[in-house]
């Protein structure tokens, strides 16, 4: 039973790391007078004209890194 659930741990873990690494991979957003969702004009210093935007960014984004295309 224990064995079991230590190698769902190492699965999980495993998981984890590979996200982290992938995230760290992934370039930081910079600012540009752009939605980097939608590219609608947004204030400077800005990175998305909502949170919708933002919510459908980040979810892309983790999408792409599980399916290990970022
Ligand atoms: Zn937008």
């Amino acid at each position: 039973m224990s064995d079991h659930a230590d190698n769902a741990d190492k699965r999980i873990y495993g998981a984890i790391a590979a996200g982290l690494a992938a995230a760290r991979r992934a370039p930081m957003l910079q600012p540009d007078c752009r939605c980097h969702f939608c590219e609608e004009a947004v204030a400077p210093g800005i990175l998305f004209c909502n949170s919708d935007c933002r919510d459908d960014f980040q979810r892309l984004m983790n999408s792409r890194v599980r399916a290990g295309t970022f």
